[in-house]
């Protein structure tokens, strides 16, 4: 959920916001059965693309600079699909598979956290107190654990 939108008047929480210079583009390519199970990564200089295996497909997450989607779909599908296979030439001939934009979701990066958590009668717990970078995915366990 999105931190921010408890802040403000209506809650009184003040949101301390540590900025998040990326963004992921979220999607899925296709696995084969003879792939290797654990996630797979490949980084460069202000670039990164990850694949988590999600037993019949994988998810995968594409870095770029904040604010930037506009930028990409303007140079088009193909270029990004270059781009892609640029820094992981293993999935060469998956991303073909992408051909639509809709199939590429936007997920918007924030990384903040509420100065306090609790007011009388409300408390937040996960995303809405602290909203993680997606470097190390740990905004499930830390939920749970905030829960806890
Ligand atoms: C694309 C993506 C990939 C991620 N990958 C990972 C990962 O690999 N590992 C990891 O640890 N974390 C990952 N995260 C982060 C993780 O999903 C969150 O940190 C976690 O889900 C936070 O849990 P939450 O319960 O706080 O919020 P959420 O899971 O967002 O749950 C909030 C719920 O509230 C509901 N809701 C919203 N508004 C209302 C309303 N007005 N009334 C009723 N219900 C409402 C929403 O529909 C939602 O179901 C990922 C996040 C994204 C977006």
């Amino acid at each position: 959920m999105d931190g921010t939108q408890l802040s403000g008047p209506r809650t009184n929480l003040k949101v301390q916001d540590f900025g998040a210079p990326m963004d992921v583009l979220w999607f899925k390519l296709t696995r084969q059965f003879s792939d290797a199970k654990d996630p797979v990564a490949w980084f460069d200089t202000g670039r990164i693309f990850i694949m988590l295996n999600r037993s019949g497909y994988w998810q995968c997450g594409f870095v770029i600079p904040k604010g930037s989607l506009r930028q990409i779909r303007e140079r088009g599908l193909t270029t990004l699909r270059d781009d892609i296979v640029k820094l992981a030439p293993f999935v060469a001939g998956r991303v073909g598979k992408l051909q639509d934009w809709e199939e590429i979701k936007l997920l918007t990066v924030q990384v903040d956290r509420l100065r306090q958590w609790y007011r009388p009668g409300l408390l937040c717990l996960g995303d809405a107190a602290h909203a993680m970078s997606p470097i190390g995915g740990v905004g499930i366990n830390l939920a749970i654990q905030g829960a806890v």
